[in-house]
């Protein structure tokens, strides 16, 4: 039996794995948009909604992969398709870019790319993130640090990813993308790797039997208990799960301009010049990550400071004030453009004061979020629940895409989005500014239901 205070090795398994999937993932993602753009010719508002459609979709195809996993394959049978299928959708990204100039063989390849990459994530993502609370008895007060562990795992492959396929793709050579893409490919047969290796020695229950595996597999015992009929508790439970999953939908719709309208603001109105050097505009998708490894520790610990006195807020209300850090970091970056004229660029160390700010949003949310999913849902729904808490990220995704579309360009005409006239970027940024203090004060007001 492993010490209360240490943790199970299948939490570094899992931890590995999901670095190297996600360095896959955000390895591709940030250069989605400007391989759109200047590869495939692409305009904005195109690149805008196919990127929302792409990464909505991204976060609805765990619907299937958890539903298949809980009824049919178990969760590591399902992690290893999924991986296997987001590396083949990497390497047709990677011959997308090779054949980038001839539009009838790269768009197909493009496009199929992205088919596989959505449906990998489907088994993947979903299952992988279970796997984490298994490892564990249902009322472990471990499962929340064990949480933020595996949300650093996350963020220690994302924040690697731009640095080493952004360098290698975004060079401002359009054919070099492919190179950023092939790596994203390997990084998901690393991730591949380190998992058939170790998953027999490591994904173990407290008790010491295999965790994940199919549910024809497991115990007659062991069965009884995960069919037994859904109580009252179960269903109010569940219910909680869609309510938060709900709000957390305006939260990603904000913090997912990332890679879309935060990154054209990036290339075209941020001064990237430091010391002679010009930051490359897909670098910034390292900040966020890189926040998340710094403070998530301290929040970790902040929590747990709090537990000690008695006086820990509530998840709902943890989330709220990811809302509300969300909404400031908008206001630090709507300051930013308010009186500027147009064609001046301003100094990067506002946005990375935003990205900041929103890091600690997510904080708030995020892992908390997949704790909670975890603690509430009832163990044959394990999986389809903790995708129901990714198709929030599905819905936001995909409006993401929609919102970006309203990034206002020079010389066209003036969005307006429900009547809110969006005659420049503060205009636009405040936007979200609305949109995240709107939701907290509701989530605010609604914590107290929600926690019964
Ligand atoms: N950045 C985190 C991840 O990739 C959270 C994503 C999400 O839930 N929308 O896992």
């Amino acid at each position: 039996m492993a010490k209360q205070s240490s943790h199970p090795k299948g939490l570094y398994l899992l931890f590995a794995t999901e670095m190297w999937e996600r360095f896959s993932y955000y390895g591709n993602r940030a250069l989605l948009a400007l391989f759109m753009i200047s590869a495939l010719s692409f305009d904005k508002q195109f690149t805008s909604a196919l990127y929302g459609q792409y990464t909505g979709l991204v976060y609805l195809a765990p619907l299937v992969g958890g539903y298949v996993a809980d009824r049919f394959w178990g969760n590591r049978r399902s992690i290893v398709v999924g991986g296997v299928l987001m590396a083949l959708g990497q390497f047709l990204l990677f011959f997308a870019g090779t054949w980038f100039q001839d539009a009838s063989i790269a768009i197909p390849l493009f496009y199929s790319g992205l088919g596989f990459i959505i449906a990998g994530n489907g088994f993947f993502k979903p299952n992988i993130s279970t796997m984490v609370g298994q490892l564990y008895e249902p009322n472990d007060s471990r499962k929340d640090t064990a949480y933020t562990i595996f949300y650093m795992g996350i963020n220690l492959g994302s924040f690697m990813a731009p640095l080493i396929c952004g360098t290698l793709g975004d060079t401002g050579n359009p054919a070099d993308f492919r190179w950023g893409f092939l790596t994203a490919g390997l990084g998901m047969l690393i991730s591949l790797a380190i998992f058939v290796s170790f998953r027999d020695k490591y994904l173990l229950d407290p008790a010491g039997k295999l965790i994940g595996l199919a549910p024809g597999k497991i115990s007659a015992e062991e069965r009884a208990k995960r069919d037994a009929p859904l109580t009252q508790v179960d269903i109010e439970r569940i219910i909680v799960i869609g309510v938060l999953s709900f709000f957390v939908i305006f939260f990603w719709s904000a913090f997912e301009q990332a890679g879309v309208s935060l990154t054209f603001f990036a290339a075209e109105s941020l001064d990237r010049e430091v010391l002679g050097f010009t930051v490359p505009t897909s670098w910034f998708q390292s900040l966020n990550p890189v926040f998340v490894l710094i403070f998530a520790p301290v929040l970790a610990s902040l929590w747990t400071f709090l537990s000690k006195k008695g006086a820990e807020p509530s998840s709902p209300t943890k989330m709220a004030w990811g809302l509300l850090f969300l909404g400031f970091g908008y206001i630090v970056i709507a300051m930013a453009v308010k009186h500027i004229e147009p064609g001046i660029k301003v100094s990067i160390m506002w946005l990375v004061t935003m990205y900041w700010l929103h890091t600690m949003g997510e904080l708030c949310l995020s892992p908390i979020g997949l704790s909670l999913v975890n603690k509430l849902a009832p163990a044959r729904f394990a999986s389809l629940l903790m995708a129901v808490w990714f198709m929030a990220s599905a819905a936001a995704n995909w409006f993401a895409g929609v919102l970006a579309g309203f990034y206002p360009e020079a010389g066209q005409a003036v969005p307006s989005f429900m009547g809110y006239q969006i005659n420049g970027i503060y205009e636009f940024f405040m936007l979200f500014v609305g949109m995240a203090m709107a939701t907290a004060a509701l989530l605010l007001l609604s914590t107290k239901k929600l926690q019964k």
